[in-house]
């Protein structure tokens, strides 16, 4: 019988854990692998043994991508050095030099730059469109376009992604589709069964939720899992065995901190909505039954000076990045969407006002508290 969600979150490592059935997973902190003697070593290469090489497999990077793919019901996944590789790989692995992505145009900085400029180099062309418009996004396909690419949730003004709108032109125009469902995790969204192809995530944010690691999985299709697997070993971008297993451990946890912090997050949305000094409050409504996510996004009237609110917020820190246990404050037009040109930020709603949340897992009054206290000492 299979197991339900929380369940197979702390059960995902099915290794053996050799002779001394040590409880935790060991760390296979190791570049190689030994053999008894040359035809132990041709078993390798005859598949009747897993491991050689780091960079080719490891028992705890192994433990993380096929992990993430049984949590989400995925065919197959694999680990990576950071979420950008795992969206290289991704693409790598199903785009050829001369073919053509459709992307939305409200992705991650850091992705935009990776399709706007690296794959642009690499002689694949994207063209970025809104993705509320599906008539925009048919007129951008053309004949050598192969794949579409999206966020479930947007960042920063957390717009959910129309998953079975997606799907549906994937399969009129015969695209692969690669969601990135970095904020809404594996536990609030699963794109596989809308019929996503391929997935990743910044496991770095929620997957690890420490804020101690850097890495990416990328799961899906095991025909394209296969091919990114190749392109993770020719490209050097695996996740090392330390920064697995520390990713591992925090996995076992998603979803009691997706829980606590859903829940915070709703708590300070809907404070935040009352608060005369704040315009406009981004949070999800329709994400899942089970929450809807822990990222809160706010706009700050012209009455509040934004860099006394930020100075303001006590406890709370600033941090270029998201999805720790703490809750931390960042500034969207100042770190992630620096590299964005201005028009299209402006286009977009991401003003000198926006400020995005990360709820952690503290007490939700001392969260809300201190939010309203910044905010009331920030007032001109
Ligand atoms: C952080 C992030 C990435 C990049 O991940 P890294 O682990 O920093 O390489 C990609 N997509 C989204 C939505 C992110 O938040």
């Amino acid at each position: 019988m299979g197991q339900r969600f929380n369940t197979r979150t702390v059960h995902f490592q099915s290794k053996d854990v050799a002779r001394n059935m040590s409880k935790a997973q060991p760390i296979y902190q190791t570049s190689a692998f030994t053999f008894k003697d040359l035809d132990d070593m041709e078993s390798f290469y005859q598949g009747d043994k897993e491991y050689l090489y780091s960079r080719f497999g490891n028992p705890n990077t192994d433990d993380l991508g096929k992990g993430v793919a049984a949590i989400e019901e995925a065919e197959d996944g694999v680990a990576t050095s950071s979420g950008m590789s795992a969206i290289l790989a991704g693409v790598l692995a199903v785009v050829k030099p001369g073919e053509h992505i459709v992307a939305s145009e409200d992705l991650y900085g850091g992705t935009y730059q990776l399709l706007a400029v690296e794959l642009l180099n690499l002689g694949i062309e994207v063209s970025f469109v809104s993705f509320e418009q599906i008539e925009e996004i048919k007129e951008a396909i053309q004949p050598n376009t192969k794949l579409i690419y999206t966020e479930s949730v947007t960042n920063p003004l957390l717009r959910v992604e129309n998953l079975e709108m997606v799907k549906a032109l994937a399969d009129e125009f015969q695209l692969i589709t690669m969601i990135d469902n970095t904020f809404a995790t594996p536990y609030l969204l699963q794109p596989t069964k809308f019929g996503a192809d391929l997935v990743i995530h910044s496991a770095t944010k929620y997957i690890g939720g420490h804020s101690d690691v850097t890495a990416g999985v990328l799961v899906g299709k095991k025909e394209y899992i296969e091919k990114a697997r190749g392109k993770v070993v020719s490209l050097g971008c695996n996740l090392s065995p330390f920064e697995a297993w520390l990713t591992c451990r925090g996995l076992k946890t998603l979803s009691i901190r997706m829980e606590r912090q859903s829940r915070n997050a709703l708590a300070l949305a809907n404070a935040l909505k009352t608060n005369e000094r704040v315009l406009k409050v981004y949070y999800p409504s329709e994400l899942s039954s089970k929450g809807n996510g822990a990222m809160v996004s706010i706009e700050l009237n012209s009455s509040v000076n934004v860099e006394e609110f930020f100075k303001s917020l006590r406890w709370i820190k600033i941090a270029p990045t998201l999805a720790g246990v703490e809750t931390t404050v960042s500034y969207p037009i100042r770190t992630s969407h620096r590299t964005i040109p201005n028009s299209t930020r402006e286009k977009l709603g991401i003003t000198n006002g926006l400020v995005r949340i990360s709820v952690g897992i503290e007490d939700e009054l001392d969260i809300i508290e201190t939010f309203e206290k910044a905010i009331e000492v920030a007032a001109k």
